[in-house]
């Protein structure tokens, strides 16, 4: 059994939460690149970021299912 694939397939549930924290990360660089957001947009996609990062962070306290 390979070590690296075994600890890649760890935690479907984290997975998730990681793609989605990089993924709010990569659409507000990506937008505020396009054109300037407005202050509102701009605390909406921090805030969305934020959040993402949060249920990471609180995933990895109650589920510990990180080495
Ligand atoms: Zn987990």
């Amino acid at each position: 059994m390979h070590a690296l694939s075994a600890h890649f397939v760890n935690c479907l549930e984290r997975e998730r939460l990681a793609e989605e924290f990089g993924e709010a990360r990569t659409r507000g660089r990506n937008l505020s690149r396009l054109r300037r957001l407005t202050v509102p947009e701009r605390t909406a996609l921090e805030q969305r970021e934020t959040q993402a990062r949060a249920r990471l962070m609180e995933h990895d306290t109650q589920h510990r299912c990180q080495p």
